[in-house]
């Protein structure tokens, strides 16, 4: 057999995951373009949104009520003279201008609290006859006020430069009046399959051949981590055909490929990249499913730059999971996204697990159960090629690889999918 990577390098999960963050820890971010405000949802923030003004502007009311001053409710019950009536977004000109001991004035949630008073008693502690109201709770100064720039002061960075921007994101966005965001371009990511048994899904498979599927798989993946999947054709098991394949993959942001890692005979990408001269981060890593993983960078003669790829094994579910592990991280690197660490949840374990040591395991698995009650469980399934199994369930549970058994109840990572 052929000599394989130049620097073969088998490493654990934790080690070829860091490997990977280096890297992507290293990109410029790419270039911004203007979208409107719902388009911004899911996209990259290219610019920090700061507030245009306090937020809250003005002393917030938290509840209906009276805004009072708090020195006067010391010994309750106490009456106070009822002044005036604040509703929320009051004209500026129809609130108090102080309020003075003994008085009170009838406030709304979301209206400003007048100079002078210093909390608000709930509706339900009063009882208004006329003009007085009589208020049968104490209350501390500040209490149901929020303070004007208590959530953030004019001008301070409201949503950092590299936020993906979520539901909260947005609001806040739309708080301080950006009807438009800079967001960054998204990366194009070349999916290549290989695979001489591999058919497109429009065709009709022979008696031994398989369609399709891990293109698929992965392009929702890169839409997920904020990348635009770009589906090259199928490759051959041919160092031929697949080179012109890969050369045409490496003009874009980031090559995935699929397949042709493993140690056959017609494994042939390692072999391909060797010869275009890539240089090898990693060629496997001690994980189950998707061990002979590989990671790597490679100068592409048509674009004139180096493009960083991934090797992913060609069973449908080590595709998916080693795009989780390692590509993911590096996709929203390039899509300009603050990097952060890979952080499991845990879950209580529902059935005995018993299994070899040696490599970190990442199994198909369902979390059930109804709100503090959950528990999570192995779904059955034939190995990595079990892409029906992986479809049912909702996570993977971890087992690092110096655990033999673990008992039910036992509470074990969990990565959601
Ligand atoms: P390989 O990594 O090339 O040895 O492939 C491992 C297994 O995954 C084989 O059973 C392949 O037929 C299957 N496989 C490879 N690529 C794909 C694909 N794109 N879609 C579905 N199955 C695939
Ligand atoms: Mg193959």
């Amino acid at each position: 057999m052929q000599d394989r990577a130049p620097q073969p390098a088998i490493l654990s999960f934790e080690d070829a995951r860091h490997v990977v963050e280096d890297h992507a820890a290293r990109f410029a971010p790419p270039e911004a373009q203007t979208v409107d405000l719902l388009a911004a949802a899911g996209r990259v923030l290219a610019e920090p949104v700061a507030a245009d003004r306090h937020i809250p502007p003005f002393p917030r009311s938290t509840r209906d009520g009276y805004a009072v001053r708090a020195s006067d409710l010391a010994h309750p019950p106490a009456t106070l003279d009822v002044i005036g009536e604040i509703r929320a977004g009051e004209k500026i000109d129809n609130i108090p201008a102080h309020i003075a001991a003994g008085q009170a004035v009838a406030i709304m949630t979301g209206a400003p609290v007048p100079a002078g008073a210093d909390a608000v008693v709930m509706l339900e502690y009063s009882q208004e006859s006329g003009a007085r109201v009589e208020l049968s709770r104490s209350v501390a100064p500040g209490e149901n006020i929020v303070p004007a720039g208590a959530e953030a002061r004019s001008g301070s960075i409201l949503i950092m430069r590299g936020t993906r921007l979520n539901d909260a994101a947005l609001a806040l966005a739309a708080s301080a009046g950006q009807s438009q965001l800079k967001v960054y371009r998204r990366p194009r990511v070349a999916v290549l399959t290989t695979g001489d048994e591999i058919v497109e899904v429009s065709a009709q498979p022979g008696p031994t051949e398989i369609r399709n599927s891990n293109s698929y798989s992965l392009a929702v993946q890169i839409q997920e981590a904020g990348g635009e999947p770009v589906l090259l054709p199928i490759a051959p098991d041919e160092s031929k055909g697949l080179c012109h394949l890969i050369e045409k993959g490496l003009t874009h942001d980031l090559l995935l490929m699929t397949g042709g890692v493993s140690m056959g005979r017609y494994d042939l990408v390692e072999q391909v990249l060797q010869e275009l001269k890539a240089e090898f981060f990693f060629t496997g890593a001690k994980i189950q499913p998707g061990r002979p993983v590989v990671f790597g960078r490679c100068g592409s003669v048509a674009s004139g730059r180096d493009t960083y790829f991934f090797g992913l094994p060609g069973n449908p579910v080590s595709t998916m999971v080693t795009f989780e592990l390692f590509a993911r991280p590096m996709l929203e690197a390039l899509a300009g996204t603050s990097p952060r660490k890979l952080a499991f949840v845990y879950a209580r374990l529902k059935s005995e697990i018993r299994i070899k040591t040696g490599l970190t395991r990442f199994l198909p698995a369902t979390l059930s159960g109804e709100f503090e009650h959950s528990f999570v469980e192995l779904v059955a399934w034939q190995g990595s090629g079990d892409i029906a199994a992986t479809a049912r369930a909702n996570c993977y549970i971890v087992i690092p690889p110096d655990r033999e058994r673990i008992p039910a109840g036992e509470f074990v990572p969990i990565l959601p999918r």
